[in-house]
């Protein structure tokens, strides 16, 4: 360890000179100075352990220089010794009240003074090393308050999302906590589009409109630089950096202002190779994103990232329910509803007739001799012909109309707010529909004629009290159509 350094102020050259050599001897390192303001000079110059300081110097009161020392944040701990030939109790007093360390009187014993130099360097080394270690756990703590910080504000992303949101929400939602966590006034969601020259912002704090907005990747070249590194980017300012300079050109020749000053772009990946960037910007009004932010917006990313997995997975998930629920309503052959769905159907169409005190129509609808049609044509055609009849059944309804294949050749159509004449007028067109088209039939054979037999049953009426009654009322008609000789509509 170098000596340590002592600061003599004396305006006594004999007692500097005596002074400084015992000093020396004891292996310190000596700076002398005969006024106040040499002193002051030394003490920025020399950085000194410890001063002696004499009361009596000839431009400044050794008090004076006292206070101005401990008055200056620099030296506020450096130890201070004062040497008088001044009566020990009134200089004392007043130079330890003013915060020297320590007081040693004229003439000196070389010893004790030697004895107490060292004391108070051995106490100053301490206490500046215990300064320090305190130093380093204020700031220890103080990142550790930030990490927690930074922590609960990522954990507080994850908590708001849901399987109730629409991915959409979703990204919306994730923008808003990263650009809060990060204090930036601009902060999207980018996700790369097949071809690799466009890509589209799907959420955008800035603008939460939104939702799906396809942007060239040739005016952003911090976009299309993360896509094509899977690096991030960092720039602190658009107005210097060299990625800028082609788009910078164009900005001039149209006139264009930005506003934006600093740029972080953090390319990431879900599911592996769908790509996107979570863009992160400030404007020339706010401090440039720098390398911290940067830091900390990697891990927002990282988090940002399993809430996008997570939005994907939901919105997988609700794909596929939503198919199932297709798959479970739907008659496989001509994608009509299937009799489960229709029954599910029909009796919250009969609450709502009540309801409303209006009435309903179901069409119970029978193709004639259709068994004919598979044994003249095959089943493959028999097929064919079940599904142009779905067609025209489906492009004869009303919105709001409900048609089902019931079973086999067998359909049925449920018309709300339909009277006994309505229902018996739209049976007509169905009968007449049937009548008039000309069925699929094999390749270059004249089209299939057929006909079909219909029972209508409105709601209410009485004795119908359940679909079951509904559908027997129907039944029954139709069997009458059949029996009357087909080709015709029953009530
Ligand atoms: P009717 O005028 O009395 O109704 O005579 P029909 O021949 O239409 O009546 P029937 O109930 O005797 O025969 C219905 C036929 O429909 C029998 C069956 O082979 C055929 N069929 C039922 N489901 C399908 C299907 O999914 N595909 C094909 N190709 N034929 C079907
Ligand atoms: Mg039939
Ligand atoms: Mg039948």
């Amino acid at each position: 360890m170098a000596s340590a350094r002592i600061l003599l102020a004396d305006d006594d050259p004999a007692v500097l000179e005596s002074l400084g050599w015992l000093l020396e001897e004891n292996g310190y390192d000596v700076v002398r100075t005969t006024s106040g303001a040499a002193c002051l000079a030394a003490l920025e110059e020399r950085r000194p352990d410890l001063v002696l300081l004499d009361i009596l110097l000839p431009d400044a009161q050794g008090y004076d220089l006292l206070q101005r020392i401990k008055a200056d944040p620099r030296w506020h701990e450096l130890p201070v010794l004062m040497l008088s030939a001044l009566p020990p109790e009134e200089a004392s007093v007043r130079a330890l009240g003013l915060g020297a360390v320590d007081f040693v009187r004229k003439p000196y014993r070389p010893k004790e003074l030697v004895a107490r130099v060292q004391a108070h360097l051995r106490h100053g080394a301490m206490f500046r090393a215990t300064r320090e270690a305190l130093q380093r756990t204020e700031t220890a703590l103080q990142r550790a308050q930030e990490d927690a910080e930074s922590r609960r504000k990522l954990v507080d992303i994850l908590h708001e999302v849901t399987g109730d949101l629409s991915v959409s929400e979703l990204y919306q939602l994730l923008v808003g906590r990263a650009a809060r966590a990060l204090g930036v006034s601009h902060c999207s969601v980018i996700l790369a589009n097949a071809g690799g020259r466009t890509a589209s912002v799907v959420a955008a704090v800035e603008n939460p409109k939104i939702t799906n907005l396809e942007v060239s990747l040739d005016r952003y070249p911090e976009l299309e630089a993360a896509l094509e590194t899977g690096q991030p980017v960092l720039v602190e300012d658009i107005a210097t950096h060299p990625l800028y300079d082609g788009v910078r050109h164009v900005w001039g020749l149209e006139g264009t202002q930005v506003n934006i000053r600093s740029v972080i772009a953090l390319p990431f990946t879900v599911d592996r190779g769908a790509y996107g960037v979570f863009l992160v910007r400030r404007t020339r009004d706010q401090d440039p994103l720098g390398p911290a932010d940067l830091e900390f917006a990697e891990a927002v990313i990282t988090a940002a990232v399993s809430v996008i997995q997570r939005a994907r997975m939901v919105e997988h998930t609700m794909a596929d329910n939503a198919r199932l629920e297709q798959l479970a309503q739907t008659d496989p052959l001509t994608q009509l509803l299937n009799r489960r769905a229709l029954a599910e159907n029909i009796t919250a169409e009969m609450e709502r007739a009540l309801r409303y005190d209006s009435s309903l129509a179901l069409l119970m609808i029978d193709l004639d001799h259709f068994k004919q049609v598979n044994d003249t044509y095959g089943h493959l055609i028999g097929d064919d012909v079940l599904r142009d009849m779905a067609r025209l059944l489906h492009d004869l309804v009303r919105e709001n109309d409900l048609v089902a294949r019931y079973g086999g050749e067998e359909f049925v159509i449920v018309l709300p707010e339909t009277d006994d004449a309505g229902a018996d007028a739209f049976a007509e067109r169905v009968r007449a529909a049937v009548k008039g088209t000309g069925f699929a039939s094999r390749p270059g054979e004249e089209a299939i004629a057929l006909s079909a037999s219909i029972g209508v049953a409105t709601f209410p009426a009485a004795r119908i009290d359940t679909v079951e009654d509904l559908f027997a009322r129907a039944d029954a008609a139709l069997y009458r159509a059949k029996a009357d000789g087909r080709d015709r509509v029953r009530r």
